[in-house]
C-alpha cells in the first residue's frame, strides 16, 4: 500500500515534469531545460514503473531493456542531422508495434475473462481493439513516411481511384469487425479466445490503411504527415496505457497526441492546407496534377564567390534564408562566421526561417541554435515576409521548394498555394546550391530564371567558406 503511494506520487512528479518539458520545447531559450526536465521525469517514470509495478521475470526485462537501450544509443550516435527526421519517423512506428504487441497480449491473456465480465469486458475490449488499430496504422504510416523522407519511396503522391471511398469502405468494414469481435469475445475460453478473426482482418486493415493514407501524400507535403504521425503515437501509447491500465503512459500519450495535433494544425496553417482533410488522409494533391518537370525556362546567371563576397559587403540589409540544404552541407557553423563578419560591418543579417524549411519542423533552428547564431535575428517567416523589398542582397542556401514563386502563381501546382518566402521582389537574391535539381516536391523553380537572381553553385560550406575568404 505504501509502495504504491511512492508510485502515485513519482508517476505525478514524472506527468509534471512532462509538461513542463513540452513548455520548455516551445522556445529556443528554454529548449535545453525543457530536454532535461523530460530526461528526469522519463528516468523517473522508468524506475517507478520497474520497482512499483513489475513483480516477476526481472531477467528478461534487464535484457530487453539493455538490448534496446544499446540499439538506441547506437543508432542516435550514427545518425546523421540531416536522417534526424527518418530517425523519428522511424521511432514512431516502434510506438505503434509497442501498441499492436499489447493489444494481442491482452487478448490472449488467460485471465482475461476470469477478470473482466459483462460491460466491464466489453470496454476492456474496445480498448483492446482500437489499440491495436491505432498501433497498426501508425506503425505502418511512420515506415512509408521513413522510406518518403530517406528517399527510398518515392515522394510522389500515389493517388489510387475512388481512394476517400476506399478510405470510407475501409473504415466502414473496421467498424463492423469491432462490433463483431465484441460480440465473439465473451464466447471464448481461457484457453481458447474468441474473435481472433475480425482483431487479425482489422490489423492487416489498418496496415493497409496507414500505407495507403501517407503513400498518398505528396509534394511538399509530407511536413504535416510527419507530425500527424507524431500524435498518432501519442494516442498509440495513450491506448497501450488504457489496455494496461497505466496511468502515466495514458496522461503521457495524451500529451503527445494533443501536441502533435496543435503542431500539425500549425503546419497546416503555415502550409496553407486544411486541417481535415489531412486527417482524412490523401490531401494537397487534386486529382490528375502534374509534377511539373525541369523544363526549362530560360538562362540562369551564374556569379563567384568573388562577387557575392562583394555584394555582401555593399550591402545594407541580408536575409539569409536556410533550408534542407544547408543541413546537408553542414553549413550552419561558417553560416554563423559569416554573420559575424558582416555584423562587425555594419550589415543588419536577419535570418527568414520558414515552418517547413528542411525535413522536420524546427529542423533550421535546431542547427542554427547549435552553431550559436543568436535567436534575436531569427525570424519567422511572417515577421519578414513584407521586409524583402528593403531587402539588398538574400542569400538561399539550400533551399528550394520554400522560397519557389510557382507556389503563388500556380494554385494548382504540387505546392500551390504555400505561403514562401519572397526574396524575389529584393533587390538580388543568391542561390547556393550544387545543381539546377529540384527540391522535395519535384518541382522547377522559376526563382533560378529570374533577372535579379544569382546562382552560386556547390556546396553550400564550400561556397560560403570562399565568400567568407573573399570577404
Ligand atoms: P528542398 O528539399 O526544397 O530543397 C533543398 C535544396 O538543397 C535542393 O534543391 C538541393 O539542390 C539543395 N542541396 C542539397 N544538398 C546541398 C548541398 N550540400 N549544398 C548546397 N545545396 C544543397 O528544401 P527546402 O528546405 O526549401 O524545403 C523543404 C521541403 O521538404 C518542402 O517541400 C517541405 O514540404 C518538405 N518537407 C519538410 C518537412 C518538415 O517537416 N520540415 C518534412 C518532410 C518534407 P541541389 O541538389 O542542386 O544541390
Amino acid at each position: 500500500m505504501e509502495f504504491n503511494g511512492i508510485l502515485v506520487v513519482s508517476y505525478i512528479i514524472a506527468t509534471i515534469l512532462f509538461i513542463l518539458a513540452l513548455g520548455g520545447l516551445s522556445h529556443q531559450e528554454t529548449a535545453r531545460r525543457g530536454n532535461w526536465y523530460g530526461i528526469v521525469g522519463m528516468a523517473i517514470a522508468l524506475a517507478a514503473t520497474i520497482w512499483g509495478i513489475v513483480t516477476q521475470a526481472y531477467v528478461e526485462l534487464v535484457v530487453a531493456l539493455l538490448i534496446g537501450a544499446t540499439i538506441g544509443l547506437i543508432a542516435a550516435r550514427r545518425v546523421q542531422m540531416t536522417q534526424m527526421p527518418e530517425l523519428v519517423a522511424i521511432l514512431h512506428s516502434l510506438v505503434g508495434v509497442a501498441a499492436v504487441a499489447v493489444g494481442f497480449a491482452n487478448f490472449l491473456d488467460p485471465g482475461r475473462l476470469a477478470h473482466y465480465q459483462g460491460i466491464d469486458l466489453t470496454i476492456h475490449d474496445i480498448e483492446t481493439y482500437l489499440g491495436i488499430l491505432i498501433g497498426a496504422v501508425t506503425f505502418s504510416g511512420s515506415v512509408i513516411a521513413f522510406g518518403k523522407l530517406s528517399g527510398k519511396i518515392t515522394s510522389k503522391p500515389l493517388v489510387l481511384p475512388a481512394r476517400h471511398w476506399l478510405n470510407l469502405i475501409l473504415l466502414l468494414v473496421v467498424i463492423y469487425y469491432g462490433y463483431q469481435f465484441v460480440v465473439q469475445s465473451p464466447t471464448g475460453t481461457a484457453e481458447i479466445p474468441a474473435g481472433w478473426l475480425p482483431l487479425i482482418i482489422m490489423t492487416a486493415l489498418s496496415l493497409l490503411f496507414g500505407i495507403h493514407m501517407v503513400m498518398a501524400i505528396g509534394g511538399a507535403d509530407m511536413p504535416v504527415v510527419v507530425s500527424m504521425l507524431n500524435s498518432y503515437s501519442g494516442w498509440a501509447a495513450s491506448a497501450t496505457g488504457f489496455m494496461l491500465g497505466n496511468d502515466l503512459l495514458i496522461v503521457t500519450g495524451a500529451l503527445v497526441g494533443s501536441s502533435g495535433a496543435i503542431l500539425s494544425y500549425i503546419m497546416c496553417r503555415a502550409m496553407n492546407r486544411k486541417f481535415l482533410a489531412v486527417i482524412a488522409g490523401g490531401f494537397g494533391t487534386s486529382e490528375g496534377t502534374q509534377l511539373a518537370g525541369t523544363e526549362d525556362q530560360g538562362e540562369v546567371q551564374p556569379i563567384d564567390s568573388d562577387e557575392t563576397a562583394a555584394l555582401l559587403a555593399d550591402a545594407k540589409e541580408v536575409m539569409i534564408i536556410p533550408g534542407y540544404g544547408m543541413a546537408v552541407a553542414q553549413a550552419q557553423h561558417i553560416v554563423h562566421e559569416l554573420t559575424q563578419v558582416l555584423r562587425d560591418k555594419k550589415v543588419n543579417v536577419r535570418f527568414g526561417i520558414h515552418p517547413v524549411a528542411g525535413r522536420m519542423p524546427g529542423h533550421m533552428n535546431v542547427l542554427l541554435a547549435e552553431a550559436k547564431v543568436p535567436y534575436d535575428i531569427v525570424f519567422e517567416m511572417d515577421e519578414v515576409n513584407e521586409d524583402f523589398p528593403e531587402v539588398d542582397v538574400s542569400i538561399v542556401i539550400g533551399a528550394n521548394d520554400i522560397v519557389n514563386p510557382s507556389a503563388l502563381e500556380e494554385p494548382e501546382g504540387p505546392i500551390g498555394g504555400m505561403p514562401v518566402l519572397e526574396c524575389w521582389k529584393g533587390k538580388t537574391t543568391i542561390v547556393l546550391k550544387r545543381s539546377m535539381a529540384t527540391g522535395y516536391a519535384g518541382v522547377q523553380n522559376p526563382l533560378f530564371f529570374k533577372e535579379n537572381t544569382r546562382m552560386l553553385f556547390g556546396d553550400a560550406k564550400d561556397s560560403l567558406e570562399a565568400v567568407f575568404k573573399a570577404l
